[in-house]
Order: structure tokens, then C-alpha cells, then sequence
């Protein structure tokens, strides 16, 4: 565990920048600067705060909009100048409204939008904790009470609407159809413990 004595606060002046990542679906979601007092403030308030250049001032991120950044956790980079937190943000972290500052606003290549991949990795850690915690009202906790072959059934219905959509041309259902798919598929995993992890590791050894 690193602390804040082990940051490399004189390089820039008692300030490092800190990159922002949705702890979710893993999309950076802005940058901003920290010092050591707006560092503390983020680890006692559980809310992500900086130093705010242009104002001259500590700034709670959220703190007029409403749109704060609920901390999950932060690291260090590999000469520790620089801070990557972890964040649930509630609600659109640009002030532009934009949910992330980078939005459609590619300099080089395509713009990306969206969750990506990585958001499968944080569903698939969503269904654990479900299966763990059991929440009242979910649907994925209905799910798992059903039972491994109710789930199993699930997955094949959904396989069949999918190929059905595919065949039929109906790009639209099958993504609708593609998307039950993969979440239910997800879900049948972890019911015979297994996870995504487990199958990308098999499809990466096949890759060879
Ligand atoms: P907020 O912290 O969301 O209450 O916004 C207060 C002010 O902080 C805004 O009017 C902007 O000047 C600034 N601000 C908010 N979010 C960002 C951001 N993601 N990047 C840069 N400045 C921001
Ligand atoms: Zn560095
Ligand atoms: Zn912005
Ligand atoms: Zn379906």
C-alpha cells in the first residue's frame, strides 16, 4: 500500500494530476489535479476533490451540480507523480454534460463512445456480488433462486431468438437478443462457477 508521503509531490509544484476512470465499465472520465489537502479530502469525504488551477481554490468535484465522483479507490503510477482514481460518478462528470470530458472530441483516429469490453468484465463482477449478496428485487437474484437449469433454459431460449433475429435480418432484436445472451450466459457461468475470465482465458489459448 502506497501513502501520500509516497507521492512525488515536488515535481509539480504540490500538485499531480489525477485520472478519473468510471469504476464500471473502466471509461476515463476526466482529469484533474490534487494536492495533498484535496487528496486527504477525497479519502476522509469518500467524494473526489482537486485543486482548481483556474480558480486558485480546493473543489469538490459535483459540489454545485450535484454530479459528484463517489471514490472507489486510487493508485499511483509506477514513479508515483501521477493518480488514477477509481469513481461511481452520479450523473455527467463534464460540465458540458458530457458523461466523460473526452466524449467526441477525438484529435487523432476515431472517437471512441461508449462503455467497451471492459464493461462485460464489470457486469460479470456485478452477477458475482448478486450471487454473493442476494439483493431483494433483482432480477438476476430471481435467477439464481430459480436454479442452475432454469438459468440453463434461459440460455437456450435466448440462443434461439438470437439466431431467429440474425436469420430474419432484424439487426435491431439482435443486439436486443445478443444482449440477453450474453447476460443470462454470464449468469449460467457463475452458476456452475465459472466466469467471463474462464472462457476468455479458453479463447485466448485457442488464438495460440
Ligand atoms: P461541479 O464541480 O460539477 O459542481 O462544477 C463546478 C465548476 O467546476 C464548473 O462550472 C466548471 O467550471 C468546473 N468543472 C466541473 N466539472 C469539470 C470537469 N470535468 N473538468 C473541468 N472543470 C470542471
Ligand atoms: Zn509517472
Ligand atoms: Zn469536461
Ligand atoms: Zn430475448
Amino acid at each position: 500500500m502506497f501513502d501520500a508521503n509516497d507521492i512525488d509531490w515536488d515535481k509539480g509544484d504540490g500538485l499531480v494530476p489525477a485520472v478519473v476512470q468510471h469504476a464500471f465499465d473502466g471509461r476515463v472520465l476526466m482529469l484533474g489535479y490534487m494536492n495533498r489537502e484535496s487528496l486527504a479530502v477525497t479519502l476522509d469525504s469518500g467524494r473526489v476533490s482537486f485543486w482548481s488551477r483556474s480558480r486558485g481554490k480546493p473543489w469538490t468535484k459535483g459540489e454545485t451540480s450535484g454530479n459528484v465522483l463517489e471514490l472507489v479507490d486510487i493508485s499511483v503510477d509506477c514513479d508515483a507523480d501521477t493518480l488514477l482514481v477509481r469513481a461511481r460518478p452520479k450523473g455527467p462528470t463534464c460540465h458540458l454534460g458530457d458523461d466523460s470530458c473526452f466524449d467526441g472530441r477525438a484529435l487523432a483516429g476515431a472517437a471512441t463512445t461508449g462503455p467497451g469490453l471492459g464493461f462485460l468484465a464489470a457486469l460479470d463482477r456485478l452477477v458475482e456480488a448478486r450471487e454473493r449478496e442476494r439483493p431483494e428485487g433483482s432480477y438476476t437474484t430471481r435467477l439464481f433462486e430459480a436454479g442452475t437449469k432454469r438459468v440453463a433454459q434461459k440460455v437456450g431460449e435466448e440462443g434461439v431468438e438470437t439466431a431467429l433475429a440474425a436469420a430474419a435480418g432484424d439487426r435491431d432484436e439482435l443486439l436486443d437478443e445478443s444482449a440477453d445472451l450474453l447476460y443470462h450466459l454470464l449468469v449460467l457461468l457463475r452458476c456452475r462457477d465459472a466466469s467471463l475470465q474462464d472462457v476468455v482465458t479458453r479463447l485466448a489459448a485457442r488464438h495460440g
